[in-house]
């Protein structure tokens, strides 16, 4: 049994408890290898040495010398495409085709987030008379990034990326189930020279121990990704150090269909969006909001879609949709077939696993549709995050901004429509932090975001994303060589 170190100070090491947490593989439940399971007593050792490598050496490195270094990761990145792409694979069930795709994508934020490492300014304040004043972005120092299974690399681009470009030290807590590629990019950062204990790499549960990295004193500022739940856990953690914090949480997405989209589009993103990896995205629009008008043709379009996507293991070139990342939400996954069912929603596809014997270990699910789905349903309102979708009908543009906004979640929306006044009316009216029209899901670099309502706190990427991991400092000078006086003296 292979068993991989975390990174901590530059070393490789063990849990200090000597604890071990399986790292599974979704297709057949094997054990692929096993990472350390780290606890508090790792945690703060990582944080210690972030604070001291921030102080020592990081702060004094300039920032085009942050960009040089980060240019050089995004190339050694890129070069590892396969072999990233294969343990991306391996870990969280993604077809391989997906994967490869996603590394080249994670080299390139990188090299988004390198070419404004330099470019960090403040502005010049405009002052009474005999002052002067500037303010400065400064970076906080030690961050904290706790990240999900469904995008493991990407995401840790996104915030691994601005944050060591705005000049801080950062600790990686990727998700257990998938803790490879983090550990890979650990390496990286070292082989191409970024100074021990810059960039760190604690894996295991967090659970145990995620909250002492988000509440620890030497932490200034904790970016997360994943559920809602957990998310309401890290501003507890954090309210500690009165830690800054970005969340990226839950979704609930609406994709609604006007009678005068182009169907053929609407059909193919409707269906893109939810099985694409395996509808385990968090901008997933799980909610197909269509005009009562188009609705049977438009569903059953969508079927025969569903049914047509090939189901399989990640490593099969014709593979569109493989297992779930993980056995504990796989279940979930099933939970909410069962709940829907229970609710009454029409089955119209999929809800049960395939019948491919060779996929009878893995946790697979078929791509399953629900049509006659009512707002106040559980799989109208909850995140399944599995590749599940339920079909609701509306019969004008104000019961569908309606029916879209009606969930605790605010992270996108998307709608399809050739009337663009339509759509900018209906965008505004959107409750979201995205408004996707006709497209879902593109996202880059350069595309900040961050979530409405129980979605999200703060942005991710883009100049927004970036400006998250500094904090602002105002200087102000008085010019006069007099006493102060004071505007109310
Ligand atoms: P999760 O259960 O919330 O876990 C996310 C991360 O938090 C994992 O690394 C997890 O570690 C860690 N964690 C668990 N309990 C913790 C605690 N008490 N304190 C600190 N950290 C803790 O989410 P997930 O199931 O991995 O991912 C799915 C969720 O992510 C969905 O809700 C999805 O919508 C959301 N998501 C949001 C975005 C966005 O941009 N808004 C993007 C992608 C995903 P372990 O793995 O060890 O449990």
């Amino acid at each position: 049994m292979e068993r991989k170190k975390m990174l901590i100070g530059g070393e490789w090491v063990e849990a200090k408890s000597g604890e071990w947490s399986d790292n599974i593989n979704p297709h057949n439940g094997e054990v692929i290898c096993q990472v350390p399971k780290a606890g508090p007593e790792d945690v703060d050792l990582a944080v210690d040495k972030a604070y001291e490598a921030y102080y020592e050496t990081w702060s004094k490195v300039h920032p085009a010398e942050r960009a040089r270094l980060l240019f050089k990761l995004a190339d050694a990145i890129e070069e590892m495409t396969p072999e990233l792409a294969r343990m991306e694979s391996l870990d969280m069930g993604k077809p391989l085709t997906q994967s490869t795709g996603e590394i080249p994508a994670t080299a390139d934020t990188f090299r988004y987030f390198a070419g404004l490492a330099d470019k960090i300014e403040g502005e010049v304040l405009v002052t009474p008379h005999e002052t002067f004043g500037y303010t400065v972005r400064e970076p906080f120092g030690v961050v904290a990034s706790i990240t999900p299974w469904n995008f493991p690399i990407l995401i840790l681009s996104i915030k691994g990326a601005p944050a060591l470009a705005a000049g801080n030290c950062i600790i990686f807590k990727p998700a257990s189930s998938s803790p490879s590629t983090a550990l890979e990019v650990g390496r990286l950062a070292q082989e191409v020279g970024f100074p021990p204990g810059v960039v760190q790499v604690i894996t295991g549960a967090g659970g145990a121990m995620g909250s002492r990295l988000a509440g620890s004193p030497k932490v200034g500022k904790v970016t997360f990704t994943g559920s809602t739940e957990v998310g309401r856990k890290i501003i507890e953690a954090s309210a500690n150090n009165i830690a800054k914090v970005t969340l990226e949480l839950g979704g609930k997405t609406a994709n609604v269909v006007f009678p005068d989209a182009d169907m053929d589009v609407a059909v193919a993103a409707a269906a893109r969006t939810i099985f694409l990896n395996c509808g385990q995205i968090c901008t997933s629009a799980s909610r197909l909001l269509v005009h009562e008008s188009i609705k049977d043709e438009f569903v059953g379009r969508l079927v025969k879609i569903a049914e047509g996507i090939k189901v399989g293991d990640p490593f099969d070139p014709a593979t569109k949709v493989g297992p779930i990342s993980s056995k504990q939400q796989y279940e979930t996954v099933l939970s909410y077939i069962e709940q829907g069912k229970a609710e009454n929603a029409r089955l119209l596809t999929g809800g049960e696993r395939p019948k491919d014997p060779a996929l009878s270990r893995g946790f697979y699910v078929m791509p399953t549709i629900f049509d006659g789905v009512c707002c106040d349903m559980k799989i109208a309102q909850e995140e399944i995050f599995g590749p599940v979708l339920s079909v609701l009908t509306f019969k004008d543009d104000d019961e569908a901004v309606e029916i879209a906004n009606a969930t605790e979640y605010g992270l996108a929306a998307a709608m399809f429509t050739t009337n663009l006044s339509r759509a900018h009316k209906v965008a505004a009216r959107m409750e979201a932090g995205i408004v996707w029209i006709n497209c879902t899901n593109l996202f880059g670099a350069w595309m900040p975001y961050g979530g409405y309502k129980t979605s999200g706190l703060g942005f991710e990427a883009g100049i927004e994303g970036l400006k998250e991991f500094t904090r602002l400092k105002t200087v102000l000078i008085d010019t006069s060589d007099k006493p102060n006086t004071w505007a109310y003296d």
